[in-house]
C-alpha cells in the first residue's frame, strides 16, 4: 500500500513531522521531487534535525529509506547528512539511493547563484541549491544520471567537454566567471562515484517487488502545491512537481498504487520566496505570528531567512488539496493560534470587485484581495491534549470550518511540534 504525504501550501506545513510520525508505521520511505534547496525540521527522542535530502525515516531502523529518479541528488549535502545524524547517536539508517537519479553538478549551483546576481532585484529568492538549472539540464538531456559514473572514464570525460562548451560559454560571456576544466569535474565524479558506492541501487525493482510483497511505502513530498511548476504560482514556484501524482514517477510506481493521499494543511500561512500571496500580512501583526510559529519561530529550515506570513487561505487551500487529489487532511501548527482573541480567516477572493471562491490563474491571482472573516479564539495553550473532544470548543469550531470549507476530512491535527503531539480523529 502507497500513501503519499504532501503539502496543500505553499510549503513548511510541517509535512517533516507527519512523515515521521507515520514512517514508524512503514517499511519504506521514498523521496520523490526536489532536492536539497528545502528542509524538513523533526523533533524526536534524537533531538532536533533539519532534514534536506534525506527521507524522513532516516530515525526508524526497520525503514529502508529511498532516493527516488525524481530528486536533485546533492551528494556532499546526503553524504554530510548522513554523518549529522549517526554522529547524534542516530543507528546507521538503512539508504537506497536510485542509479537513475541525476545528480546536482557543481556548475547548477555556480549558474543558480550567478543567475540570481544577475537577477538582482528580479531574482526569484531561490536558495541557490542549483535546482532550476539541475531541472533544465535533465530535460535538456545534458544531466549525469547516478548510473553514469559507473561507465568508462573516456566516455565521462567525453561528456563533461561536451556539457563544459555551453556552461563555460554562459560563464565567459554572461556571468564574467572563471570558466571551469574538464579534470575538475572529473575529479569530483571519481570521489562521488565512491563514496556512492555502498547506496546505489537499482530501486525501480526494489520497490515492485516491495509492492508485490504488501509492504507499507511512504512517498514523502517537498514544498507544496502551491509551488508546482503547473499547478502553483508560475514562475515563483520550484522546478519539479509537488503533486502526488508526480510521486509514481518520480519514485517508479504504478499511479493506482497510490492510495491515500494526506496533505498537510497549515493552521495560518506562510511563505519564503517571492510571489502571490493573497492573504499575506504584513507589520507587528506578521512579526507576532512570525515570532510564535512553528516551533521557535518562522524562519527557513535550509536559510534561516524569515517566513512571509499570512492568514489561513481557504481558496488557495481548497485548491491545493484538490491539485494534491487529497484523501485526507492533517491540518498543523493549530497550537500557535492560541494567542489570538479572534482568528482572521481568508474565506473568498475579492477579483476587480467581485467575489470569487475559486483559485484563479496568477494573472488574475495578481489583482485578488483577501475578504476575511474572524472566527473567535480560544485563548490557551492546547498541546498536550491527546484526543479531540477534549480541545476547547473554539478549536473543534476552527477545525470544522477549516474541513467545511477545504471539502476534505480532517483525519490529522497536530498541536506542537513533538512526534506525541498529534490527535487522530
Ligand atoms: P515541512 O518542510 O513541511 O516539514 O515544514 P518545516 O519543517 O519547514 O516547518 C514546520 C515547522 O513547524 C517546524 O519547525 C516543525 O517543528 C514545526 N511544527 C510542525 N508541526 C507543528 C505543530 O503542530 N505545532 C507547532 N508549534 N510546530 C509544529
Amino acid at each position: 500500500m502507497v500513501k503519499a504525504i504532501v503539502g496543500a501550501n505553499w510549503g513548511d506545513e510541517g509535512k517533516g513531522k507527519i512523515t515521521d510520525v507515520f514512517a514508524a508505521q512503514s517499511d519504506i520511505v521514498i523521496r520523490f521531487q526536489g532536492g536539497s534547496n528545502a528542509g524538513h525540521t523533526i523533533i524526536n527522542n534524537y533531538g532536533k534535525f533539519a532534514l534536506h535530502q534525506l527521507p524522513s525515516g532516516v530515525f526508524n531502523q526497520r525503514v529502508t529509506n529511498i532516493i527516488g529518479n525524481g530528486v536533485a541528488l546533492n551528494i556532499d549535502n546526503l553524504l554530510k547528512e548522513i554523518k549529522e545524524v549517526t554522529d547524534r547517536g542516530v543507528p546507521q539508517p538503512k539508504i537506497l539511493v536510485s542509479d537513475r537519479v541525476q545528480v546536482v553538478m557543481p556548475y547548477h549551483i555556480l549558474f543558480d547563484q550567478c543567475e540570481e546576481e544577475r537577477l538582482g532585484k528580479k531574482s526569484f529568492g531561490s536558495t541557490k541549491s542549483g535546482i532550476a538549472p539541475f531541472y533544465s539540464d535533465k530535460f535538456a538531456k545534458v544531466g549525469f544520471e547516478l548510473c553514469e559514473f559507473y561507465g568508462s572514464d573516456d566516455e565521462i570525460k567525453e561528456k563533461i567537454e561536451r556539457v563544459l562548451v555551453q556552461k563555460n560559454a554562459l560563464l565567459r560571456d554572461l556571468y564574467h566567471k572563471p570558466e571551469l576544466t574538464v579534470e575538475e569535474i572529473f575529479e569530483k565524479i571519481c570521489e562521488w562515484r565512491e563514496q556512492m558506492r555502498p547506496y546505489m541501487a537499482d530501486t525501480f525493482t526494489f520497490l515492485h517487488q516491495a509492492l508485490k510483497e504488501k509492504k507499507t511505502i511512504l512517498l514523502e513530498g517537498q514544498l507544496g502545491a502551491l509551488k508546482d511548476p503547473d499547478f502553483g504560482i508560475y514562475p515563483m514556484v520550484t522546478s519539479s512537481s509537488t503533486l502526488a501524482g508526480y510521486g509514481s514517477v518520480g519514485a517508479g510506481i504504478p499511479p493506482y498504487e497510490i492510495k491515500e493521499i494526506v496533505t498537510v494543511v497549515k493552521a495560518y500561512s506562510s511563505a519564503v520566496g517571492a510571489g502571490e500571496f493573497v492573504s499575506e500580512i504584513f507589520g507587528d501583526e506578521a512579526d507576532e505570528l512570525r515570532r510564535r510559529g512553528g516551533d521557535g519561530g518562522e524562519y527557513g529550515a535550509t536559510t534561516g531567512r524569515p517566513r512571509r506570513m499570512g492568514w489561513f487561505d481557504c481558496v488557495a487551500t481548497r485548491y491545493g488539496c484538490a491539485a494534491q487529489g487529497a484523501t485526507t487532511v492533517a491540518l498543523t501548527v493549530l497550537d500557535v493560534l492560541g494567542y489570538l482573541d479572534e482568528i482572521p480567516v481568508c474565506v473568498a477572493y475579492d477579483l476587480d470587485g467581485k467575489r470569487i471562491d475559486h483559485f484563479p490563474n496568477t494573472n488574475e491571482l495578481k489583482r485578488c484581495k483577501p475578504i476575511i472573516e474572524k472566527l473567535p479564539g480560544w485563548k490557551c495553550d492546547i498541546r498536550g491534549i491527546r484526543r479531540y473532544e477534549d480541545l476547547p470548543v473554539n478549536v473543534r469550531r476552527y477545525v470544522e470550518f477549516i474541513e467545511q470549507a477545504i471539502g476534505v476530512p480532517v483525519g490529522i491535527v497536530s498541536n506542537g511540534p513533538a512526534r506525541e503531539d498529534i490527535i487522530y480523529r
